[in-house]
């Protein structure tokens, strides 16, 4: 194997593992935690960062928190409280409802994440 060789195969593992790395990072990115009320968007967040947000509505309230890259409903005071035993969620489309409360959390796609939907390596 000539030194050239090496230096070629070097640089095309290398380029497979920045590729890699680069699609697992905007996948991360990606993600976005919507929450809706009687079917209008209140709030949209990134799954990136931590946040909390509470949903005041005339059916009642909930809190919404975003941490470690998961969302879930932390407190309601609706009857039923499935919203806040709903485990939390981080795939697109799953989601959590409030039934009492119209409320639902979606995971949605990034428009990052679309961007670069059919790439393969
Ligand atoms: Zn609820």
């Amino acid at each position: 194997m000539k030194k050239r060789d090496i230096v070629l195969i070097g640089a095309v593992l290398f380029m497979a593992a920045a590729g890699f790395l680069f699609l697992s990072l905007v996948k991360q990115d990606g993600g976005k935690a919507v929450v809706t009320v009687d079917g209008k968007e209140v709030w949209s967040h990134s799954l990136s960062e931590d946040a909390v947000y509470t949903v005041k509505s005339r059916n009642g309230s909930n809190v919404v928190r975003i941490q470690g890259g998961k969302a879930s409903v932390t407190e309601a005071d609706c009857p039923d409280q499935i919203c806040r035993k709903h485990k939390a969620i981080d795939k697109t489309g799953e989601t959590i409802v409030c039934l009492p409360h119209k409320l639902v959390v979606e995971i949605k796609d990034g428009t990052k994440e679309k961007e670069y939907d059919g790439i393969t390596i």
